[in-house]
């Protein structure tokens, strides 16, 4: 009976790691410039620069899904 500890979005685990290049970001959680990108339910992170490289194919992504 302890259901209220349980927040619906649990904060992720560990230091926040670029899921691309591995660049690990300050203080645990994603600066504003870094991505978040849910991938086969995990919520991945994109630093800046990756970020720009992955937003492109997300993009292209959904364009195929819109079509
Ligand atoms: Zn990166």
């Amino acid at each position: 009976m302890d259901e209220d500890t349980h927040s619906p979005e649990e904060p992720a685990t560990g230091p926040v790691v670029c899921a691309r290049c591995g660049t690990a970001a300050a203080g645990g959680t994603p600066p504003l410039t870094w991505l978040s990108s849910m991938e086969d339910g995990r919520l991945l992170h994109f630093c800046e620069s990756c970020a720009r490289l992955h937003i492109r194919a997300i993009e292209s992504r959904l364009d195929s899904l819109w079509w």
